[in-house]
């Protein structure tokens, strides 16, 4: 991001609603302003009827990139030219590029996951892991740990279970695996986390402001796993405070944020992303937020 927007100036941004929250913009335009490119980063609030609309002006506005958030992630394949493989098999985009009017969908939600895992040395292959939830980013993380063959038991809410063991028996399917799926009780808690190797918590439960609640009894917790919680505010979550007491690997949802964030600027810029800034703009951002 330059000093001023001119008429060169490359426009990217981030659809959802709510938007009034993201940390994107921060993160983004501080990327931009570090390697001084001439780009900005835009959030735009957009309802679900206007959606085909939204779309349409990226190509419209000749906007380079865009971001995607709730709830539309999954709604706005339609509008699009091209899906990456992955995001095809996931069914859910998170970034667009628009390369000369042809908007082509990616999710980098699942990318980042993964290279958050390999950044702190954590190999999900032939890894026994649980997965709490089965919402928009539990999908991305599951196909992304599928593919990589890990041993996958995914549990949720009652209310959704249908969905879970959905998604569960086509993961199967699609990569030959044997993925389990289950309530998430206690008792199925206790169960699958005495021989897990990696604990992802993938629902919203301990995000702001309910920073007391946790989807684990810390007694259920031990020191042989590596516990992902990928809430980013606040940081650390009570579910990594206990497991750290616990004796376990912690990971936080920052880097998984930054990670998904590099991935987008790389594929709008094609430059190799400024992570360390970009990481220290949300912190500097979560800290604020919290005074
Ligand atoms: P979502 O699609 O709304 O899914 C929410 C999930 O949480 C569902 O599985 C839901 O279960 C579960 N849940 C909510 N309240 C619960 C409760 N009281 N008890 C048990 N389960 C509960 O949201 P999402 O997009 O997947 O995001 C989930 C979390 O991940 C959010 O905190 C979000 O900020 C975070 N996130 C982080 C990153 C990152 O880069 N670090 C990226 C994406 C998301 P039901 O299906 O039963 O409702």
């Amino acid at each position: 991001m330059k000093e001023l927007i001119s008429g060169q100036t490359i426009i990217c941004g981030i659809i959802g609603d709510p938007i009034e929250h993201t940390m994107s913009p921060a993160m983004h335009n501080a990327a931009f302003k570090a390697l001084g490119l001439d780009y900005v980063y835009i959030p735009f609030k957009v309802k679900s009827l206007e959606l085909k609309k939204a779309a349409e002006g990226i190509r419209g506005l000749n906007f380079r990139g865009m971001n995607v958030t709730i709830p539309h992630k999954v709604a706005v394949m339609q509008f699009l030219d091209r899906i990456d493989p992955l995001a095809e098999k996931i069914g859910a985009v998170n970034t667009i590029v628009n390369d000369g009017g042809i908007l082509t969908g990616y999710n980098t939600d699942a990318t980042g996951f993964l290279q958050t895992l390999h950044d702190r040395n954590v190999e999900p292959a032939e890894k026994k892991v649980l997965l709490l939830g089965a919402g928009g980013a539990a999908r991305a993380i599951s196909h992304i740990l599928t593919r990589e063959k890990a041993q996958l038991t995914i549990l949720n809410r009652k209310q959704e279970l249908s969905w879970a063991e959905d998604l569960a028996a086509r993961l199967s399917r699609n990569y030959k695996a044997d993925i389990k799926a289950g309530e998430l009780t206690n008792e199925n808690l206790k169960k699958a986390i005495n021989a897990a190797d990696l604990l992802v918590n993938a629902t919203s439960l301990g995000m702001s402001p309910d920073v007391d609640e946790t989807p684990v009894p810390a007694d259920l917790l031990h020191a042989n796993l590596t516990v992902f919680d990928i809430i980013y505010n606040p940081l650390p979550t009570r579910l990594l405070r206990e497991a750290a007491a616990a004796g376990a690997k912690t990971i936080d949802g920052l880097e998984m944020l930054v990670r998904q964030g590099a991935a987008s600027f790389e594929i709008w810029t094609k430059i190799k992303p400024p992570v360390d800034v970009m990481r220290q703009a949300v912190l500097s951002l979560l800290q604020k937020n919290e005074k």
